[in-house]
């Protein structure tokens, strides 16, 4: 069974090289930290994690989260864990004083995650469902909801969900039928049935805040029709303390694929207690504004299993003996790391993670700037990236979370495919995140129908001159780079192409645009992951030729190398890709299933 360690190294490093923390930590909001604050908080976060929440992933996989007369009992040491995560406080870092959060810009709450996610998704998901219900109270509450609720959350004491989907309302969520009437006291009285939700049940925490999306009286249909509400599974009175047991209960829990220490409950609501979150049929418009954050949570779910998959695989390659490596002694079997084909797969799974956590801490930046910085054409700029990136962090993070894990179950062999070893839970649980918070088709839909026309198109056409603008600095940058510079040049040039014949097709025709999408997203993905290998290329050579030495300079190389294979090796696919973007749909409206 593999240990899992943090890769703090590379965090660092994206942090300060990619990412600028150091730029961050100056504005005025996140003035009271510094670098050295925030790594020492991560390292310490790395050790909570590595030490109590790994080890229970494997267990949890096996043992399932359990139903039995309505409650849920998750799987061995999880209470445990989570009871010590509340105590360290570590739930609450990128939320506001006020609530008793520590005030760290979300980059490091996303930094966090990927550790956390690595440890172990299914522990992962309860605090991340709880932010995603804490940054809704955040910003539509009343004072009076962010008074009572927010406290609580934010220590983790309670946690939260996000009640959305319904037999028939999936994707298009539009279709809820959950009613919500007004009471005279003027809370309301929820009925309904939703499915898959996300520790709907569970013995963690001593409340669970669910927040349920649902349609009061006269409500127009579709979208516009929709309001979220509040209903705790306890009540809570006036003085902050627990009341009654509410109207809502887990009626079963799903069998899975994976994440099976996740209960993903089915939870019936008659005649709920609950509490309108701002103004009626607003509720879709309040899901948009925490959308983004919760995106790119999910995006980085394939970069922590991808990361942890890779450690297990390349740990195993330096233990298995099979075959002879080019020029190794005749009659030994050589380590399998030493094959051709084997270093192929740990270098693609190694290069798509770096890549992938390139994009997902930029991502996270520009919510923080968007937020924060003082200039208000920062802000914008910065909040146009988001809507950018975000489709692709998810769309391509959580498709390369299925592929490198496969990868690592090819590193391994048949043993791959064995439990035992426990690398086959990391593919079966990436699969889930290519489906929920949005399936990764309706990621490319948003991509290329309502974030390639922003600002008229003058929004991707900003992201890609920054693009270009790196391949030419890479590509004058000395002769170990240039080549990845003229490949993202090439990257650039066909994602250029792709972008100008979708937003000049797509308006004509949005069938052209609807068939383009998900291979649209891929090439983006590529291109993006590639853009910033490259800039991290450039710096590890900067910093290089400044004299770094011994296992600095060692590290530093090996981003050299990664971004080059990245490029060389993987940036390809998307120039291949562009036939496919701009087919057209004749095919799929030909086709007969
Ligand atoms: C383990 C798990 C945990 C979950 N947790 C939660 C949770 O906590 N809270 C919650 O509310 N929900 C949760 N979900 C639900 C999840 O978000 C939905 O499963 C997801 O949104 C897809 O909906 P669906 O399953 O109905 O698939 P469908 O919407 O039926 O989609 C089927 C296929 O059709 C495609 N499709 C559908 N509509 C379109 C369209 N307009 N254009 C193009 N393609 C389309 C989809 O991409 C997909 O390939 C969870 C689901 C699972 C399995």
């Amino acid at each position: 069974m593999s240990e899992y360690s943090a890769p703090l190294d590379d965090i660092r490093f994206v942090l300060e090289h990619v990412v600028d923390l150091e730029a961050l930590c100056g504005l005025p909001a996140f003035d009271q930290l510094d670098v050295d604050t925030v790594v020492g908080v991560l390292a310490e976060n790395a050790r909570f994690m590595e030490e109590l929440v790994a080890p229970i992933n494997r267990t949890g996989d096996v043992q399932h989260s359990r139903l039995s007369d309505g409650e849920v009992t998750t799987p061995d040491g999880f209470r445990e864990a989570y009871g010590q995560y509340v105590a360290a406080g570590w739930g609450g870092v990128p939320f506001p004083e006020a609530y008793g959060g520590g005030g760290f810009p979300w980059l490091v709450g996303i930094a966090m995650q990927d550790i956390m996610t690595a440890a172990n998704l299914s522990f992962s998901l309860c605090p991340l469902l709880t932010q995603g219900a804490i940054d809704m109270l955040l910003h539509h509450g009343s004072e009076e909801q962010k008074e009572r609720y927010l406290p609580r959350m934010v220590t983790g004491e309670w946690t939260g969900t996000m009640n959305l989907t319904e037999p028939q309302a999936g994707s298009d969520v539009g279709a809820l039928t959950t009613r919500a009437v007004p009471a005279d006291d003027g809370s309301w009285r929820i009925t309904g049935q939703k499915i898959f939700i996300t520790y709907g049940e569970h013995d963690l925490a001593e409340n669970i805040v669910h927040l349920v999306l649902a349609r009061v009286p006269g409500a127009p249909p579709g979208t516009k029709g929709i309001s979220c509400f509040i209903v705790p599974k306890y009540l809570v009175d006036e003085d902050g303390s627990l009341g009654e047991r509410n109207r809502v209960q887990c009626v079963s829990i799903e069998r899975k694929m994976g994440i099976n220490a996740s209960p993903t409950c089915v939870m019936s609501y008659e005649d709920a207690v609950g509490y309108l979150i701002g103004e009626a049929n607003e509720g879709m418009r309040y899901m948009f504004t925490m959308m983004n954050s919760a995106r790119l949570s999910v995006g980085l779910q394939g970069l922590g299993l991808g990361e942890r998959a890779y450690q297990q695989a390349a740990a195993y390659a330096h233990e298995r003996r099979q075959g002879r490596a080019p020029g190794a002694p005749a009659g030994e079997q050589s380590l399998i790391v030493d094959l051709p084909d084997v270093r192929r797969m740990l270098l693609t799974m190694r290069a798509i993670n770096e890549a992938l956590r390139c994009v997902v801490y930029v991502n996270a930046e520009c919510i923080d700037l968007a937020a924060h910085h003082p200039d208000e054409a920062v802000r914008q700029q910065r909040a146009e990236l988001t809507e950018i990136l975000t489709p692709i962090t998810k769309g391509w993070g959580t498709d390369m979370g299925v592929e490198v894990t496969s990868l690592a179950i090819q590193v391994f062999g048949g043993m791959g495919f064995i439990e035992e070893t426990g690398v086959a839970q990391y593919y079966r649980d990436a699969r889930i995140a290519p489906i929920y918070e949005g399936t990764n088709g309706i990621q490319a839909i948003d991509l290329v129908a309502r974030k390639l026309p922003l600002r008229g198109g003058g929004a991707i056409t900003d992201f890609l001159t920054g693009i270009e603008a790196t391949a030419a600095e890479v590509t004058k940058a000395g002769e170990a780079l240039a080549p990845i510079g003229s490949r993202l040049a090439e990257g650039h040039r066909v994602l250029k192409e792709a972008t100008a014949w979708l937003l000049a097709n797509g308006l004509a025709d949005p069938n052209n645009a609807l068939a383009g999408a998900t291979p649209y997203l891929r090439m983006s993905g590529i291109v993006t992951g590639a853009w910033l290998l490259a800039r991290s290329a450039l710096v590890a050579r900067q910093l290089l030729d400044a004299g770094a030495t011994g296992a600095d300079a060692r590290r530093l190389e090996q981003k050299i190398v990664t971004a080059r294979f990245f490029c060389d090796q993987l940036l390809p696919q998307a120039v291949g890709l562009l036939p496919a973007v701009t087919a057209g749909p004749a095919d799929l409206q030909a086709a007969a299933f």
